[in-house]
């Protein structure tokens, strides 16, 4: 059974309601949660306040930085307990598993060295006047992650909040908490003061709205979909608490015909199929120029065809979906996708070992999908790539830029003006060249525009999202 986490004590709801865990491999409880209530979140904002007023605030920048770095070697130490906790929760196919527990130990040590390095200026002004501005923290954040990749997206978003002297109250997703409940444990014993890291779990209707609501919280992080980023922007305007929104994206992968193919192809594929396609940076539309169009859906279906699609344990190129939610949304898309006469280039295969009361989808390549039809404009959540030509940079250009979305674009090119010209004319908020999110960017900058969300997590700019500028006029007497 497992717990919230607050003020470093392990808690359970007084109405005693628990949540199945669910194992997406089989489709099978393996353990409980806590179904948290208003009142958990009530208890976890109090302990973090009573925190932040209390011995946090006697920490200075450099103490802060330690402390992210213990618990950035304490997360190493426990890579793999948290990589396994996060398999059997998400369905992560190993080596997915193991390199988000170890970029959750980069975001720790990223954010440790960055705590001493935030600092505010002095502006000039009239004669007689010093003026100098002060980063603030909020105070106490509250950070409401999903399911896809818990680790990843506490180590961003509460990493940062943290190095800018917030403490944290975090809701996870209700389908996938266990690593987070454990990193919290992790960070007790790294030495964080009780209060500044709690974990409450739970319903999003639930547990997240109430710490929406919440008028300890003086500012939230949300990670999730459009629909509900729309929600807590509602909830959080009534009183006027800012809000960093990271949402959906139907990103752009766009090949033309210069492009390095043996370079570009795999990176296609992993951009699609990783996580099995549940990634909100998800390459999930495929735009080439269409001399090499043929060719390349050729090229790309036979690699396809060879995707093998199986439990986490067996750490094949694709694991489960999340739950059975997602598996019927996959299948909605691809039945719209025959009645609108789409055709399927290749699909990878599910291997025999998989239960059959998992949540599988091989992985499909479509081709000629429609710039208006729903799989060239919504997020699949699966692996689905949605393939189209294009004739030149401009029509490339209305292509990628012919969604409600703006989260990420890949462009592969050799020529260096093209890089730059379609780089500033495609909307998005991360652009990569030749390459596609390799390496986890704990140091990008990372966010969206449109409806894809605004404010960024990741990197240093992350910190002045979790800041408040506070300016300073003194008058020399
Ligand atoms: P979701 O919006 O359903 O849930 C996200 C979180 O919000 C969960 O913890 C959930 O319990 C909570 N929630 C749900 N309803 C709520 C409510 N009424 N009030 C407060 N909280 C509520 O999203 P999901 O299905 O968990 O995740 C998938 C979505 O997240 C996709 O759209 C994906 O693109 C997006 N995502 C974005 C990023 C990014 O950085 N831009 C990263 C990962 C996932």
């Amino acid at each position: 059974m497992q717990h919230h986490f607050i003020a470093n004590q392990a808690r359970a709801t007084e109405s005693g309601r628990t949540i199945p865990v669910i194992d997406p491999s089989d489709g099978q409880p393996f353990d409980e949660l806590q179904r948290g209530d208003a009142a958990d979140i009530d208890s976890a904002v109090r302990a973090a306040r009573q925190c932040y007023e209390g011995v946090w605030s006697r920490l200075n920048a450099a103490e802060r930085g330690r402390l992210l770095m213990r618990l950035s070697e304490k997360i190493a130490a426990h890579a793999d307990e948290l990589a396994a906790l996060e398999q059997r929760d998400c369905g992560k196919p190993t080596k997915q598993a193991r390199a988000d527990a170890l970029a959750l130990v980069r975001y720790f040590e990223f954010y440790a060295g960055a705590c001493d390095k935030l600092h505010g200026e002095t502006l000039p002004y009239l004669d007689g006047y010093s003026v100098l501005t002060w980063r603030e923290p909020h105070g106490v954040t509250g950070h409401i992650i999903p399911w896809n990749y818990p680790m990843q997206i506490f180590g961003r978003s509460v990493g940062g909040a943290l190095a800018a002297g917030n403490v944290c109250v975090v809701k996870p997703s209700e389908d996938a908490c266990l690593s987070l409940i454990r990193v919290a444990q992790l960070a007790a014993e790294a030495g964080f003061p009780a209060g500044a890291i709690n974990i409450v779990t739970g319903y999003g209707h639930e547990v997240g709205d109430a710490l929406a609501r919440h008028h300890g919280i003086d500012h939230i992080s949300f990670t999730g979909s459009p629909s509900v980023g729309t929600l807590i922007q509602q909830v959080a305007a009534q009183r006027h608490c800012p809000v960093t929104l990271e949402l959906g994206g139907k990103s752009p992968q766009i090949i033309f015909e210069d492009a390095d193919l043996d370079a570009a192809l795999p990176m296609v594929i992993n951009a699609i199929v990783q996580n099995a396609g549940q990634t909100c940076s998800a390459g999930s539309r495929l735009l080439v120029q269409q001399p090499i169009y043929e060719a390349l859906l050729d090229r790309l279906g036979g690699m396809f065809a060879n995707l093998r699609v199986g439990p986490a344990a067996m750490d094949l190129d694709v694991g489960p979906l999340i739950r059975a939610s997602q598996q019927q949304r996959v299948w909605d898309f691809l039945s719209d996708a025959q009645v609108a006469n789409i055709a399927m280039v290749a699909q990878g295969q599910v291997v025999d070992e998989a239960p059959e009361t998992g949540f599988y989808q091989a992985p499909t390549l479509l081709r000629d999908v429609p710039v208006d039809h729903r799989l060239a404009q919504e997020e699949v959540f699966g692996p689905v790539l949605a393939a189209m030509s294009f004739r030149d940079e401009d029509d490339a250009v209305r292509l990628a830029n012919a969604t409600q979305f703006g989260l990420v674009a890949g462009i592969w090119t050799r020529d260096g003006g093209r890089q730059l010209r379609m780089a500033k004319r495609v909307k998005s908020g991360q652009v990569f060249i030749n390459n596609y999110g390799a390496g986890g960017g704990v140091e990008l900058p990372f966010g969206g525009v449109k409806s894809s969300g605004y404010g960024r997590e990741k990197g240093f700019e992350a910190l002045y999202g979790f800041t408040t500028l506070k300016t300073v006029a003194i008058k020399h007497s």
